[in-house]
């Protein structure tokens, strides 16, 4: 028997996530975000389920490949753009539209070879400060593009820093708008965050968004909250995408004063029941996650106690007597009963985020699709 620890893919949780986002968003293209191989679900397991979006925006030419090896025609971006001349062979083999940020990607697309004229997303630094052309040097930068035979169709895009949180995207879309305002092409601009929060109330808002012809969906698309803390899961009508289960393979009783795992870092206080759980850190699972962060045990909340391991955990069994040996326990996502547990809970208690979680998800352990939920 394999190890018994497995992650499990959603496709119909995918499918009403890109609804819901599209909702949101009713008048714009939707990029699917499957950079990360899918946020770690898989490009391959998340593909049929996706399909119904507009295009898919990655980073790496070889997970490019791979979408069009699964037959997709439609459109990919590369989010970073190329990183040398060859990339620029890939994208005119692959047709890949790709982001343009700095002047050395213009010099690489006057010197690539080409008769089939490329489209480019050119970026602009509103505000995030990574990537992209400051506001001032966006005109220059278009006419420079617009000059080459390279170039087909060029298309105005920047990125929010704050589109989960208070400071919101109002700053960074005027410069956007200033920067751009006497520029022709399709604009780009959403995150989830900024499409949950900003377009889905757009009309009550005192300050509209600049029209938004492309948005790009990601960890929403997973089904988690972009601005957990102040919003849910729920309350955005988002469903995971992932679950991780494990089973409990050891069970323990323990006396007042006993401890457990490495550094004896949790004390017993009294009598209590302990399960040993197959998933550590080699599995993905956070080492820094403090006694007490949430799982499911057959389907029933309860929290672990002490140290994560390399290969186990440890969780509270006291308050569920029916718990043992063979147990399910759903580190996040959703436990066969149908009880969820949102990763954004599971990351927050960790100090993360769901995103790292998501990606973090270890090689060894195996990947199912939901095939039961029909796909
Ligand atoms: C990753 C990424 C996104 C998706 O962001 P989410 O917060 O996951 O929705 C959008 N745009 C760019 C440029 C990105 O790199």
């Amino acid at each position: 028997m394999p190890r018994p620890i497995y992650a499990l893919v959603h496709p119909q949780a995918l499918r009403h996530n890109l609804n819901r986002l599209r909702q949101a968003a009713p008048d714009a293209r939707v990029w699917a975000v499957v950079k990360a191989d899918a946020y770690g679900h898989g490009i391959e397991r998340v593909f049929g389920a996706l399909a119904g979006a507009d295009g898919f925006a990655l980073l790496e030419i070889a997970e490019a490949q791979r979408l069009r090896a699964l037959g997709w025609r439609g459109p990919i971006l590369l989010l970073e753009g190329a990183f040398e001349l060859r990339d620029l062979e890939a994208c005119s083999r692959l047709d890949l539209w790709h982001v343009v940020h700095n002047e050395a990607q213009i010099d690489m697309l006057a010197a690539h070879k080409t008769h089939v004229p490329q489209r480019v997303f050119l970026k602009i630094n509103s505000g995030m400060n990574r990537l992209g052309f400051a506001p001032a040097q966006a005109r220059a930068a278009w006419t420079r593009l617009n000059a080459l035979p390279q170039v087909d169709e060029i298309s105005l895009m920047t990125h929010f820093s704050d589109a989960d949180g208070p400071l919101g995207i109002a700053d960074q879309a005027a410069r956007f708008e200033t920067a751009t305002a006497d520029l022709p092409g399709e604009r780009c601009l959403s995150n989830s965050a900024a499409m949950l929060r900003h377009h889905l109330h757009q009309a009550q808002s005192a300050q509209p968004l600049p029209a938004s012809d492309w948005v790009r969906a990601g960890i929403a698309l997973y089904g988690s909250a972009p601005d957990f803390g102040l919003n849910t899961p729920a309350h955005w009508d988002l469903r995971p995408a992932m679950s991780l289960r494990a089973q409990i393979i050891a069970v323990q009783d323990l006396q007042a004063g006993d401890t457990v795992g490495y550094g004896s870092r949790f004390v017993a206080a009294g009598p209590m029941r302990i399960g040993i759980v197959a998933c550590g850190y080699a599995d993905g699972y956070m080492r820094a996650s403090p006694s007490g962060t949430p799982v499911l045990v057959d389907g029933q909340r309860s929290g672990t106690v002490g140290r994560v391991s390399m290969d186990m955990l440890a969780v509270d069994l006291s308050a569920l007597p029916r718990a043992g040996l063979g147990s399910e326990v759903t580190l996040w996502g959703q436990a066969s009963s149908g009880a969820l547990l949102p990763i954004d809970e599971v990351a927050a208690a960790g100090q993360t985020i769901a995103y790292e979680l998501m990606c973090a998800l270890a090689r060894r352990v195996p990947v199912q699709v939901d095939e039961d939920a029909g796909d």
